[in-house]
């Protein structure tokens, strides 16, 4: 089939989609501008309309007149487990195994050392050789300050074949950020298990766009972000998971007091909170927290199966406009066609991948670009419109048709890409 430009008829099929979709009114629940198509929810989420006021509010009246009573008053000592239920939900965990805090880079810090500590005599890292550089970096870091571990980083079809009685922790993206591939969290984890290993899940692009069941998975350690799919805003805390069987003997290897069992007793010697808060460090920020907490209030009342739903729904749908439409033009799929073997995502390699993204985004149509050539969209279930699907189709295959990303003012790559 020639390329062709997707018409009305999708056009209509796809409102008649929107019309019967049982998340149409969650897209209230977002500020989203004017003529954009935002296919970046997996890098930085939007602004949930809740967040503002709760900013306003924490910041006015918790702050700026309570003061240091706000701690008591408003119960910011235990935001960092309160955000923290509300996030399990989300992932198929029990409220008391969830915790915000930090970054995810502290995060699997945290917990890459606090595994390695569980399996003792266990010399093997597990990870994949593609996975998010700062998760091979805290692992090279780890190594480097313990030192004596074979870091076997490996393809993900080697991946199975990696896993042996000498593998102390698997350490996997839940969801590829590259290709949007997604690894079967319960065959891993099985896997890893029989070798008497831990996993380690890192969930920044799952975590809010699928139905992840940790527990249901045997999952035991996993971290996650806070301002991607669930739109806690620029640098938002992250969170971490620990299973309840072994949250009394994971070592808290930053020793923080807010870890501490009685952390206002000021005791000189440490001993860690028998429960997931031996995971804290220092002081919460209370403002990221709060901003983060309103965000999740957007999920309230979902069902996961209904996320989960549309984002197969979403994402098939692009890939196969896409597929029909833009055919000749250098695209190639990158993410599965499989939707169970995908995450929320669809990418796809270009060789001018950078100008094609850039001349999207002159057109409102917002997505991302990896290097070395993966152009990338995220779906974000809770407020795109299959309509959006569409339209963002139609602006590909005029971006590829005209040659619009054929320009120097499209080639010309920002720190941030
Ligand atoms: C985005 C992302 C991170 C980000 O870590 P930060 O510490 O928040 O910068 C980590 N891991 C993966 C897989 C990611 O996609």
């Amino acid at each position: 089939m020639m390329a062709s430009r997707p018409g009305s008829a999708t056009r209509h099929d796809l409102a008649a989609l929107d019309e019967r979709d049982p998340l149409r009114l969650y897209r209230e629940r977002f500020e989203l501008p004017e003529g954009v198509i935002y296919l970046d929810g997996n890098s930085l989420g939007p602004l949930p309309k809740g967040v503002e006021a709760r900013l306003r509010e924490v910041v006015q009246t918790q702050w700026g007149h309570d003061l240091i009573m706000g701690w008591n008053l408003h119960d910011w000592v235990n935001m960092p487990r309160r955000v923290g239920a509300k996030i399990a939900r989300l992932i198929g965990a029990q409220s008391d195994e969830v915790i915000a805090a930090d970054s995810t880079s502290v995060n699997l810090f945290k917990l890459l050392v606090g595994a390695l500590g569980l399996r003792p005599g266990r010399r093997v890292i597990v990870s994949d050789s593609d996975n998010f550089p700062t998760d091979l970096y805290m692992v090279q870091g780890v190594n480097e300050l313990l030192g004596g571990y074979e870091l076997r980083f490996v393809q993900r079809d080697r991946l199975p074949g990696a896993i042996d009685e000498q593998v102390a922790v698997v350490l996997l993206t839940h969801v590829d950020y590259r290709s949007g591939a997604r690894y079967d969290m319960r065959t891993i984890t099985s896997l890893a298990h029989r070798s008497g290993a831990l996993t380690l899940w890192d969930l920044a692009h799952s975590a809010g766009a699928l139905a992840l069941e940790l527990n249901a998975c045997g999952a035991d350690l996993a971290v996650g972000c806070g301002y991607k799919y669930l739109n806690g805003g620029p640098g938002a805390p992250a969170f971490l998971f620990v299973a309840r069987r072994l949250q009394a003997h994971l070592r808290p290897v930053l020793s923080g007091w807010f870890g501490h069992a009685a952390p206002f007793d000021f005791s000189p010697d440490y001993t860690p909170a028998t429960d997931i808060r031996r995971m804290l460090c220092g002081t919460p920020p209370i403002l990221g927290l709060a901003a983060l907490d309103a965000a999740l209030d957007a999920f309230a009342d979902v069902e996961l199966k209904q996320i989960q739903d549309k984002s197969v729904m979403l994402t098939q749908r692009f890939i196969d406009l896409v597929e029909a439409h833009c055919r000749g033009f250098g695209l190639q799929l990158a993410t599965p066609r499989e939707p169970a073997e995908r995450g929320s995502q669809v990418s796809f390699t270009h060789s001018e991948g950078y100008a094609v993204v850039q001349a999207l985004i002159a057109r409102g149509v917002i997505g991302d670009f990896r290097a070395p050539n993966i152009v990338r969209f995220g779906f974000a279930p809770l407020y795109l419109r299959h309509q959006d699907v569409g339209d963002a189709a139609m602006h590909l295959y005029d971006v590829l048709a005209a040659r619009a990303w054929d320009t120097p003012q499209f080639k010309n790559r920002g720190v941030v890409t």
